[in-house]
Parts: C-alpha cells; sequence; structure tokens
C-alpha cells in the first residue's frame, strides 16, 4: 500500500471549500513521507484536474446522484481497495461525519477526525488533534494495517498552497445494486441567502462578550468603519441579538479568511477559532493576556478595549488624513 488519497466533497457545480484545504494537506503530507498524492470525487473532476496529483479518480454511478451514506461508502471502498492508498484524509465536512467513520470500519479502521495538523516521525504521519475544547493536543499515532484514515479541521491547511499541475483523470465506475441504499435523500438543506458576505472582506473586525452591552456596539462599528471593515462578532454576540446571525464567525457561523481579523473582546474558543484562523493577520485585543486568542495571533493588544478601540479610531483617522 501506498500513496495519499484524498477524499474532495463537491459542493453543488463546485467543491466544498474545505476539500481544497484537505487538498492542501494531502499535497504536504506526501511530499513529507515521500509518497505520491491522488484525489477522488464523487461526481465530476472540473478543477482537480488542474492540481498537482498523481490521479483524480472521478466516481460516477447513477445511484450516487444525491448524497447517501451507504453509496459512498460502498463506492468509495471499492475505490479504495482497488488503489490500496496508505493514508486516507477528508474535509472534516458535516458530510464526512455522516460517511467516513463507516468507511474506515469497513477496513477495520477508525476514522481520526478533526485532526489540525500533522508531523512525520521516520516516514510515518502523527496527527495533532484538539482535546478539551482546544485547551490540550494529541498526538494520534497511527497503530495497525494500512489504510489510515483522517479527516482535516476547517482552516487547519491554507487552500491557496494547493499545488497546480495538469493531472491525470480517470473515471471509476463502483458496482453499486439500490437495494444497498436504505436512505431516501430529499432535497438537500439550503440555507437563506446571506445579505452580509463575510467570506469575501479583506479587512473584518469581530467583536465578543468583552463588549458587555449592546448599546456599546457602536464602538467596534467606528472601528470597522475607519478601517472599511465588515463586522463579524462571536456566537454569544449573535445569540443576543445584538448583531444578526449571519455577521457570526466560527464552527456554527461562517468561516473567514481576510487579510485582517481583527478580534475584539473575545476569548478565542476553538469554535470561534475554526472560523477565522485562516486570516493571514489577527490582531487581538483583550484585556486578560492569558485568553487563548493570543496563541493564534500576530500582533496582540493586552487592555481595555473600552479605552484601546477609540484610541485606534483617532490613529486610523489621523493615518488616513
Ligand atoms: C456546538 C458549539 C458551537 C459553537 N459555535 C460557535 C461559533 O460558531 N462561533 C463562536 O464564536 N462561538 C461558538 N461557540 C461558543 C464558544 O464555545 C464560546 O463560548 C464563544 O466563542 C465565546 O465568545 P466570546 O469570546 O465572545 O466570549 P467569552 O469567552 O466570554 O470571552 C470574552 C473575552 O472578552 C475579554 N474581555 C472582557 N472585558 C474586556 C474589556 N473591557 N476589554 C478587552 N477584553 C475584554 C475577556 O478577557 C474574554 O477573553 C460554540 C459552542 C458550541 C458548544
Amino acid at each position: 500500500m501506498s500513496g495519499v488519497l484524498v477524499v474532495m466533497q463537491r459542493n453543488g457545480a463546485d467543491f466544498h471549500r474545505m476539500s481544497w484545504e484537505s487538498l492542501a494537506a494531502g499535497q504536504q503530507l506526501a511530499a513529507q513521507t515521500g509518497q505520491n498524492v491522488s484525489a477522488a470525487v464523487v461526481g465530476e473532476a472540473g478543477q482537480l484536474a488542474g492540481k498537482k496529483l498523481e490521479r483524480v479518480y472521478s466516481v460516477q454511478h447513477q445511484l450516487l446522484g444525491a448524497y447517501t451514506a451507504d453509496g459512498f461508502t460502498a463506492a468509495l471502498e471499492q475505490l479504495i481497495r482497488k488503489i490500496n492508498p496508505s493514508i486516507v484524509l477528508f474535509p472534516h465536512t458535516y458530510q464526512v461525519r455522516d460517511f467516513a467513520p463507516k468507511l474506515a470500519t469497513r477496513f477495520n479502521q477508525v476514522l481520526v477526525s478533526d485532526a489540525v495538523g500533522f508531523r512525520v516521525e521516520s516516514g510515518a504521519p502523527i496527527f495533532v488533534r484538539q482535546l478539551f475544547q482546544g485547551k490540550l493536543n494529541a498526538d494520534v499515532k497511527l497503530g495497525g494495517g494500512e489504510p489510515h484514515f483522517a479527516s482535516i479541521q476547517a482552516g487547519a491547511f491554507r487552500a491557496d498552497q494547493v499545488e497546480e499541475a495538469a493531472s491525470q483523470v480517470e473515471n471509476f465506475v463502483p458496482e453499486l445494486s439500490p437495494d444497498i441504499i436504505r436512505a431516501q435523500p430529499q432535497e438537500p438543506f439550503r440555507e437563506s441567502a446571506r445579505a452580509v458576505d463575510l467570506t469575501s472582506a479583506d479587512i473584518i473586525v469581530s467583536v465578543g462578550r468583552g463588549i458587555k452591552e449592546k448599546d456599546n456596539i457602536p464602538i467596534v462599528e467606528q472601528l470597522a468603519k475607519a478601517l472599511g471593515a465588515e463586522l463579524a462578532a462571536s456566537r454569544p454576540i449573535c445569540d443576543s441579538g445584538w448583531l444578526p446571525m449571519e455577521r457570526q464567525v466560527g464552527s456554527s457561523g461562517q468561516t473567514v479568511s481576510p487579510k485582517m481579523y481583527l478580534a475584539v473582546g473575545i476569548s478565542g474558543a476553538i469554535q470561534h477559532l475554526v472560523g477565522m484562523k485562516g486570516a493571514k493577520t489577527i490582531v487581538a485585543i483583550n484585556k486578560d493576556a492569558n485568553a487563548p486568542i493570543f496563541e493564534v495571533a500576530d500582533y496582540g493588544i493586552v487592555g481595555d478595549l473600552f479605552e484601546v478601540v477609540p484610541a485606534l479610531v483617532e490613529e486610523v483617522k489621523k493615518a488616513k488624513l
């Protein structure tokens, strides 16, 4: 067995954004373990054909038109048995959470889920997973036989680091019969259209519970305005109705990767970090020097936001004159 196989997820006509992050992880893992890397997708290969891959497997079958755990598991099991990779990577999406543990079990393996990184020791990967809401990191060494299965956390790798080159596409038609598919797929759930698209913002000023009350929101709004930034928030702010839900960043909100993310009065809980740690530059303002947000911040200001933010607004305005 050898090679890394990245299983991509389609999102309608496009790919799920996290698929590209997993592909970057797969390319890096392959380079560090001296293996080749291929990708598989249920559906058309599309843009995958332009990525630096040994091969792209486009898994095609009329019973795979709509997602079902039974169908995807059976099809991917057949593909994996055919190509014998040593490691299979997935993006840690809701769909992957649904079928990948079942797929791993078909090979008597477990899924190392939601990995935030890996390192290679004696040619073998050791995956890093977070425990207790990100307070501890655990190294997961893969024992037993191959293939090994792991899913990659949102934002852990950068989609823009995927290496490009022309790759060979091969269609794979699994043998499937309707009786193995027990679920009857309905129309996929669609979120209502968002009025605010934080994903395309260059600068985001994000506010957390440190702001204390709704009436104080204009303090950070002024900073966002001065910087030409979008305003975003941690979950408690949106749960309280102080800002609309569509401005929430995190595991149950939007995932953003702006040029600059300014976190104001946000502690840096793991559910928030997964939504913003892909930002190029992270600036944190927090009065607690031990707040976890400082672990991911490039620039940190330990101080009272009610003093720091108005002073910053003044400085930004002066700099613009
Ligand atoms: C299933 C699940 C999904 C979740 N999804 C999300 C999600 O999508 N997004 C999300 O954000 N959270 C999410 N959460 C919640 C998450 O666990 C945290 O509770 C939340 O992120 C904390 O928000 P916060 O940082 O604003 O508040 P807190 O953790 O209360 O932090 C407030 C921070 O403000 C600082 N502060 C206080 N006063 C000042 C001041 N005057 N000046 C400067 N700093 C000050 C404090 O030191 C503190 O660090 C989720 C939780 C679960 C269980």
